[in-house]
C-alpha cells in the first residue's frame, strides 16, 4: 500500500479541538490563535464556536506568550497606519470602559488644541459601558464611518479625528467585541488588552495613554486585576515600541452626572466650556496632562494641567471640537444649544426611600440600567437609542433627605423604564453616618520601567 507523503504544511485545525484545548486549560499555539481568528474574521467559522472558545478563554485565562500571539494576529488582521506625513506627535487614550466616562469627547480637541495629533479609533458600548461612537452618533449628521482618506483630511485639518473601526483597522477586533458584548466575554484582562491593543496600535501613533477603570462600574471590579491588565498592556505597547502609560482609576460612581449618549455628549460640552462636574473636569486634566507629557508637549506633569486649563479657558478646545464635528458632518447648532440633542419623551425621578448619606452605589447596575432603556445593546443587532439615560443626583458621600431624588430617568418606554428603574432601586445604599474620606481618582500609574 502506498504511504501519504509527507507533508510541511500546516494541518487545518479542527476549531472543536482548539475549543476543547483551552476549556481544559492548555496553552494554545500562535498558529491555532492565528487560525481560528483569521478564520472567524473570514466568516468561515460560526459565532457559536468562537463563543465557546472565547468562553473557555475567560474562565481559564491566558498566558502571556497567548496574549501577546493574539494581540499580534488581531493586529495583522488589517492595515497598520503610517501616519509620518504629519509632523506632530500622534498620542491616543483609551479607556477599558466606564459609566459616564465621556473623557475621549473633551480629550482629542483638547490635546490637538495642545498642538499633538489624535488619531482616536473608538468602539461602541460594550456591556454596561458607554461606547464613544454610541455618544457622537447622537450629534445629528455626525459621521464616524470615514474612510482611512477621510480620516487622514480630517487629522490634517483640525489635529484629531474620532471614528470606529474601519474594514481596514483590526477587523478581527470588531467581530469579536461585538460577539463579546452579547456572549458575557468581555471581563478577561487577556482579552480586553489584545481587543484595545489590537485596534491602538493600528492607529500609527507614538504613545498611548490607558485610562485603566476599576470598581464598581468597571469590568475590573478588583483593583489587582485592573492592574494586571494594566501591566499587559503597557507591556505589549512597549513591546511595539510604542511609550505607553496606564493610570488606574476610580469607577466606583459613574463619572460626572450623565449616563447615555446625548447626555454625555451634553456634559463634555459643559467641560470644554470650562464648567461640568469637578471629577469630570478633574480627570479630563489630569489625563491631557499625561498625553501632554508622553507627546513632548509639555516637560513636566504640572506644566501640563496647567495648559489644558489655558486651553479651556481660552475656547481654543471647544473651537477645536467644534471644527471636528463640522469636518465628519455633524450638526453645529448642538454645540451651541445642547438641548437641540436628542431628547427623550419621558423621565421618572428615582427618590431615597430614607435620610442619610449615599455609602455605595452598584455602577454597574446604573450602567446596565442606561443599556434597558435602549442608551446600549442587549443583543448585537440593537439600535441604540440617543436620546435616554440617566443622570445620577447624588454621589457617593452626599447627604440625602426622603424623597429626595437620586437619579431621574430619561425613556421612551414604559416597560424599560420599569425594569430600569428596578435595578435603580438596589443600586443605592444610604447610611446613616457619612462614609470615609473618598478613594482618589487616580489610584496608581503604571509604566513600563515598573515605576507606579
Ligand atoms: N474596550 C475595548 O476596546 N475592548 C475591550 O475588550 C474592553 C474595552
Amino acid at each position: 500500500m502506498n504511504s501519504l507523503p509527507a507533508s510541511t504544511a500546516t494541518v487545518p485545525l479542527r476549531v472543536v479541538d482548539v475549543i476543547r484545548k483551552k476549556r481544559d486549560g492548555q496553552e494554545l499555539s500562535r498558529a491555532e490563535m492565528e487560525q481560528l481568528v483569521t478564520g472567524y474574521t473570514r466568516g468561515e467559522i460560526p459565532d457559536y464556536q468562537v463563543s465557546a472558545w472565547l468562553m473557555a478563554g475567560v474562565l481559564r485565562g491566558f498566558t502571556r506568550q497567548e496574549t501577546a500571539a493574539l494581540t499580534d494576529v488581531m493586529l495583522h488582521s488589517g492595515q497598520v497606519l503610517d501616519l509620518s506625513q504629519f509632523p506632530p506627535k500622534k498620542v491616543d487614550k483609551h479607556s477599558t470602559g466606564g459609566v459616564g466616562d465621556k473623557t475621549s469627547l473633551v480629550l482629542a480637541p483638547l490635546v490637538a488644541a495642545g498642538g499633538l495629533l489624535v488619531p482616536m479609533i473608538s468602539g461602541r458600548g460594550l456591556g454596561h459601558t458607554g461606547g464613544t461612537l454610541d455618544k457622537l452618533e447622537s450629534i445629528p449628521g455626525f459621521n464616524v464611518h470615514l474612510s482611512l482618506a477621510e480620516f487622514r483630511r480630517v487629522l490634517g485639518s483640525c489635529g484629531c479625528s474620532m471614528i470606529g473601526q474601519t474594514e481596514e483597522i483590526a477587523p478581527a477586533d470588531r467581530k469579536l467585541y461585538a460577539l463579546r458584548d452579547v456572549t458575557g466575554t468581555v471581563e478577561s484582562p487577556y482579552l480586553i488588552c489584545a481587543s484595545i491593543m489590537s485596534k491602538k496600535l493600528a492607529e500609527g501613533i507614538d504613545a498611548l495613554l490607558l485610562d485603566v477603570k476599576t470598581g464598581s462600574g468597571a469590568f475590573m471590579k478588583d483593583e489587582a486585576q485592573a492592574a494586571l491588565l494594566a501591566e499587559l498592556m503597557v507591556e505589549t505597547g512597549e513591546r511595539m515600541g510604542k511609550r505607553v502609560v496606564a493610570l488606574i482609576t476610580d469607577m466606583d460612581q459613574p463619572l460626572g452626572h450623565n449616563v447615555g449618549n446625548a447626555l454625555e455628549v451634553a456634559e463634555a460640552l459643559e467641560i470644554l466650556r470650562g464648567g461640568g462636574p469637578s471629577d469630570l473636569r478633574l480627570l479630563s486634566l489630569e489625563l491631557a496632562a499625561w498625553m501632554f507629557a508622553l507627546g513632548g508637549a509639555s516637560d513636566s506633569l504640572p506644566e501640563g494641567r496647567k495648559a489644558a486649563v489655558q486651553l479651556i479657558d481660552s475656547g481654543r478646545a471647544l473651537e477645536k471640537f467644534r471644527a471636528m464635528v463640522e469636518l465628519q458632518g455633524g450638526d453645529l447648532s448642538v454645540i451651541d444649544r445642547p438641548g437641540e440633542l436628542p431628547r427623550s419623551n419621558h423621565s421618572l425621578e428615582v427618590a431615597s426611600p430614607r435620610n442619610g448619606y449615599v455609602r455605595t452605589i452598584a455602577s454597574e447596575a446604573i450602567g446596565t440600567a442606561s443599556v434597558i432603556l435602549g442608551g446600549g445593546r442587549e443583543r448585537k443587532e440593537d439600535s441604540v437609542d440617543p436620546s435616554v439615560g440617566i443622570v445620577v443626583h447624588k454621589k457617593i458621600g452626599d447627604a440625602v433627605q426622603r424623597n429626595e431624588p437620586l437619579v431621574t430617568l430619561y425613556y421612551n418606554s414604559e416597560s424599560r423604564a420599569a425594569r430600569a428603574r428596578r435595578l435603580i432601586d438596589e443600586s443605592y445604599q444610604i447610611s446613616d453616618a457619612p462614609p470615609g474620606k473618598p478613594r482618589p481618582l487616580v489610584r496608581r500609574v503604571i509604566q513600563a520601567s515598573g515605576g507606579n
